[in-house]
């Protein structure tokens, strides 16, 4: 009862208002109430979803209509983890809390561009910085486990980015590292941005810092092997 109580005074609740699956391992959650119209939102920033039982799960918001109350965001559902089976049960009409919205990824001034690097879980961030930024201010290389469903799902929700598809070993990782050494060099006042998986970012970087490419940002791990809930 006192979870609950502090809960209502701690978390925005919201209700799931439509969900667009985008291939089998996508959801595009639409989802409102009076709670998100009090929130100061900006593109980049982070939300923590409360699953009852499990704790919290770090997800971002893409869009967010603060005179409308909603906003979205994009689910990969990776596997059967808390965060992934609540994405994958999650209906219309449902009730959740989420706290937040806080403060992640920013930095540079709107007119600055990024060049992203990231996965499957920062196609909701790409999403946020694009509409703040525009798509030429935005250049996204990002490593996936399915290039044709990632892709599609990168089209759905107004991205366009390079995809590269993980291999054993990471051995797609030097590629990968190119791409955004080419990219880097093709905007010299981007600011570079890292995330998605821990393991791969810190093998990039080291990759980047070997060609004299590495530059200054932000690195945000948005999930680590073994690890559970990263915020
Ligand atoms: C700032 C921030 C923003 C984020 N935004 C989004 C977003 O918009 N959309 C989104 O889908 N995710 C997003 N994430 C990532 C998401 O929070 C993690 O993937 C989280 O671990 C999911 O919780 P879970 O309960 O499914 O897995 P956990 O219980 O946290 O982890 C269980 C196991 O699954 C593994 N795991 C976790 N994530 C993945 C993955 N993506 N692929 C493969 N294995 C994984 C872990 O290593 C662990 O071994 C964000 C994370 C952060 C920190």
């Amino acid at each position: 009862m006192f979870g609950a109580i502090v809960g209502r005074l701690l978390f925005r609740e919201v209700t799931t208002l439509e969900i667009r699956d985008l291939g089998r391992s996508f959801r595009l959650v639409r989802f409102g109430g009076d709670a998100l119209r009090s929130a100061t939102w900006e593109p980049g920033d982070k939300m923590q979803i409360y699953l009852p039982g499990q704790g919290m799960r770090t997800y971002t918001p893409m869009t967010w209509d603060v005179d409308g109350g909603v906003a979205e965001l994009l689910v990969f559902v990776h596997g059967t983890s808390p965060g992934a089976e609540w994405g994958r049960r999650l209906r219309v009409g449902d009730r959740w809390q989420l706290f937040g919205p806080r403060r992640s990824i920013r930095g540079a001034g709107p007119a600055d561009p990024f060049v992203l690097f990231g996965d499957e879980t920062s196609f909701g961030v790409a999403r946020a910085l694009t509409d703040a930024k525009g798509a030429s201010r935005v250049r996204c290389v990002f490593e996936v486990n399915d290039v044709a469903e990632s892709e599609a799902a990168l089209a759905a929700v107004g991205v366009s980015g390079t995809t590269l598809e993980r291999q054993p070993a990471d051995a797609h990782l030097a590629a990968t590292s190119e791409r955004l050494i080419d990219e880097l060099a093709a905007h010299p006042s981007a600011a570079l941005v890292m995330t998605g998986r821990a393991q791969s970012i810190q093998l990039v970087r080291a990759h980047l810092k070997a060609k004299r490419a590495l530059r200054a940002g932000t690195v945000k791990a948005y999930w680590s092997v073994g690890k559970t809930g990263l915020d």
